[in-house]
This record gives structure tokens, C-alpha cells and sequence, in this order.
């Protein structure tokens, strides 16, 4: 309880403040560094004194906390002059994202559902259950044949080119001794290299199988990623999660990014 009254108010020490809400007094003070809480006023030996009013701030901190609402959210919330429309803003935006979530969720339960029913009935999963992913890699069958099969037809040819003249000259070295078209060529087969993986990688893109994004992975990540000729397990630059991503034409990003405007769903 406060132990203080100053002009008829209650004031509460950090420790107070914290036992008052329920909260530790390692959260309050990090409510303080992240500008969400700063205290009334300070004694003259520099400890944080708060009011009532910042107690009653920081239940609802604390509400709007439990709400899974980001701290950023709140602070915007509570600096608004328009508060209630903000917050308004803020919960109806946390609703959608709640009720794709639990949308998800119960598609998951469905899935699971099926293949344990599946499973006890004939040993093996059923075909319709399989996820999204393998939707995904029949589509990708399609436009292989019309949009990204030139791609690897010409990545292959780029790439056998490079190989005769790298094997060209190393076999010239190792019969002759003469280490020079080894050497004069190696520059330029490394830049022949470079400009077909760049080639590459700006005519494709990725789909993650969790939030349904077309997206392009940052060049560090997709550059040294694990991957299988149609799969590349990389980090969706919309939702975060590193998965196994299906492999699509970087045409489909443009497309989606077009249609972004009315889709809240991937705005990362
Ligand atoms: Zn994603």
C-alpha cells in the first residue's frame, strides 16, 4: 500500500506500483525505459514516484497487454490525442488477426483429425489431407512448363558453358604446365557465376505455407538456405517463420503485391 500522501494523492514507490498491479517491479521499470510508464515525479533521492493516474495506466497496459496487443500498439495508443478511435484501430486490427489465427488453428485440428482417422483405419495418411504445400508444388508444375522452365534451361546451358571452359583450362594446365588460361579464365568464371545466380534469383520467389505469401527471402538467407530443386527452406519475410517454401515465378510477387492494397493478410 502507499505509504506517502502529496497534495491529497495517493503515491506509490516503483516496488508500491508493482504489488498494487501484480506485476514485478523489473516490469515496471522496463514500462519506464520503453516510455510506456514514465513516473510522475522523482524524490529528491531520484526514486521514480507514480500516482493513482499511472497506476490506473498501467492496468490498462496491462489489459491491452493481455489482449496480445505489441507494446509499440500501446504506446501509439496511449499518445494519441484519439485515443479511442486508435484503440478502436488497434483491437479491431488484433480481431482479424485473433480469428485468422484461430481459422488456422481449427484447419490444423481438421487435418489431424483426418490422418489420426486415417491412420487407425489403413496404416497411411489420406491424400486429400495432405497440407497446402503440396497444392502449392502441383501449381508449380504448371507454370514450370511455361514461366520458370526457360529459367532452368538457361541456368543449365550458362552452367555447362562455365564448366568447358573451367575444365577446358584445367586439363591445359595438368597436360602443359601453362597455369595462365587457368588463371585468366577464373575471374571471369566467377562473374559468369555470379550474374546466373543473380539472374536466377530475380525471376523467383516463394511461397510460405503458413501465412499463403509470395515473398522474396533476404540474399544472405536464400544464398545459403538448404534446398531441394523445387523447395528452399527459407524465412518468410511476411510472417517470420523458416520453412520449406515452394518455389514460384517472382511474377506471382508482383501480383501480390498489386493486390496488397485490399489485403491486410500480408502486410508484414
Ligand atoms: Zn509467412
Amino acid at each position: 500500500m502507499p505509504d506517502n500522501a502529496i497534495d491529497n494523492y495517493e503515491t506509490y514507490s516503483t516496488g508500491e506500483l508493482a504489488k498494487a498491479c501484480g506485476v514485478t517491479v523489473r516490469t515496471v521499470q522496463y514500462y519506464d525505459e520503453k516510455g510506456l510508464l514514465p513516473p510522475s515525479d522523482f524524490t529528491e533521492g531520484g526514486r521514480r514516484v507514480y500516482t493513482e493516474d499511472d497506476a490506473a495506466k498501467l492496468r490498462k497496459v496491462l489489459l491491452l497487454k493481455s489482449l496480445g496487443l505489441k507494446l509499440a500498439d500501446i504506446r501509439s495508443f496511449l499518445e494519441s490525442e484519439a485515443s479511442t478511435r486508435v484503440l478502436r484501430d488497434i483491437l479491431e486490427a488484433q480481431d482479424e488477426k485473433l480469428a485468422a489465427e484461430l481459422e488456422e488453428r481449427a484447419l490444423a485440428l481438421r487435418r489431424i483429425a483426418a490422418m489420426i482417422e486415417s491412420l487407425d483405419a489403413t496404416g497411411e495418411l489420406p491424400a486429400e489431407t495432405i497440407p497446402d504445400m503440396e497444392d502449392v508444388m502441383r501449381e508449380r508444375l504448371t507454370w514450370r512448363e511455361s514461366e520458370l522452365y526457360p529459367i532452368y534451361r538457361a541456368m543449365l546451358v550458362a552452367g555447362i558453358l562455365i564448366d568447358v571452359v573451367e575444365i577446358a583450362a584445367i586439363v591445359w594446365w595438368a597436360t602443359t604446365g601453362d597455369w595462365r588460361p587457368f588463371a585468366i579464365a577464373l575471374p571471369f568464371i566467377v562473374v559468369a557465376i555470379a550474374c546466373v545466380v543473380c539472374a536466377y534469383r530475380k525471376r523467383i520467389a516463394y511461397v510460405c505455407p503458413h501465412c499463403r505469401c509470395v515473398f522474396e527471402p533476404k540474399a544472405l538467407n536464400w544464398f545459403f538456405a538448404t534446398h531441394s530443386p523445387t523447395t528452399r527452406k527459407v524465412t518468410c519475410t511476411a510472417c517470420g517463420t523458416k520453412s520449406w517454401c515452394a518455389e514460384v515465378s517472382s511474377e506471382r510477387l508482383a501480383d501480390e503485391r498489386e493486390g496488397n492494397d485490399n489485403r491486410r493478410s500480408c502486410a508484414s
